[in-house]
């Protein structure tokens, strides 16, 4: 009896039904002949969270927004892990495929399921059922879970925590590690943010790296600067990326789309805009004492700002 189960388990599989448990998965219902389909209600969340994702927040930072704005999962609670999210952005049902016995029952009676590491075929169904998220987004996603991946690997980090701004962003040019933000309380009582190498003080009373504490507000400014150069040189920008977007990958062509939109919306700034910045910007490197920095936009532009303060 439960060889034949197995059968008719697989049967249906290659007959590309998929078979989730709907209850538990954001984004999707199935209709009274067992089909997926799209929950609205969940879509719109399960599609916010890649775009906020491909805007650079953090999982972190995304599972923080959602609690606070007491977004419902799928159990209707208002509790999310960043587990969940890291999953809903890697699963390939969003993208209307699906991947057919990932799981298998080796135990009909205690219904126990194994990961199906190659025991049984597994099948990979594309348009199996209506997607949520188009598949150059998704693909989009994929490569910049890479990206961040390799540059916290580079310079020694776990994640990219983008609940700050700068977060993760500023490298030191002396040792390549990142630098944190530090508060600093002055002589009058007043607080003032300061970015320093996170190798500087490494062992206590060591002093681990040459390179020198920078103000915030000297990173904000150099960003304005950065961001209004591009408005300056508008036209020549807009082309240079409308030219690329043909021969580039689906992260790039997010990004450069971005980018055009922005840059066709937005004047000159004269303050620093903290959701502009997580959006566009890479990386800001210190090269010296002297506050010579690197700053590396996302369309992978790279500008040289001096501090003349
Ligand atoms: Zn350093």
């Amino acid at each position: 009896m439960s060889l034949n189960s197995t059968w008719g388990v697989r049967r249906r599989f290659e007959q590309g039904k998929v078979t989730i448990n709907e209850k538990k998965f954001l984004g999707y219902d199935k209709d009274s002949e067992g089909n997926l389909i799209i929950n609205e209600t969940q879509a719109v969340i399960v599609r916010r969270i890649y775009k906020d994702f491909l805007d650079e927040k953090g999982t972190a930072h995304i599972t923080r927004e959602l609690e606070q704005e007491k977004v419902k999962n799928w159990n209707g609670t208002t509790k999310w892990y960043e587990s969940t999210i890291k999953s809903i952005l890697q699963n390939e049902k969003y993208k209307g495929d699906a991947i057919l016995q990932k799981t298998y029952t080796v135990d009909f009676l205690t219904k126990e399921r194994v990961k199906n590491t190659g025991k049984v075929p597994k099948y990979y169904v594309e348009e199996s059922h209506p997607a949520i998220i188009a598949p150059e987004t998704w693909q989009a996603v994929q490569l910049e879970m890479e990206r961040r991946k390799k540059f916290c690997m580079e310079h020694g980090i776990k994640n990219l925590d983008t609940r700050i701004p700068f977060g993760g962003k500023v490298i030191c040019g002396i040792c390549g590690s990142v630098y944190s933000r530090k508060t600093w309380m002055q002589p009058d009582g007043t607080k003032r943010k300061v970015w320093m190498c996170s190798n500087r003080y490494k062992e206590k009373g060591v002093k681990g790296c040459e390179s020198k504490h920078v103000n915030e507000e000297v990173l904000q400014k150099a960003f304005v600067a950065a961001f209004n150069e591009l408005v300056t040189n508008k036209q020549y920008f807009l082309e240079k990326w409308k030219g690329e977007l043909e021969d580039s990958n689906a992260l790039k062509q997010y990004r450069l789309n971005e980018f055009i939109g922005i840059l066709e919306q937005e004047e000159k700034q004269e303050q620093f805009n903290e959701s502009l910045c997580l959006r566009i910007l890479e990386q800001i490197e210190l090269f010296d004492n002297k506050g010579t920095m690197h700053i590396t936009l996302l369309d992978g532009m790279s500008m040289k700002c001096e501090n003349n303060n």
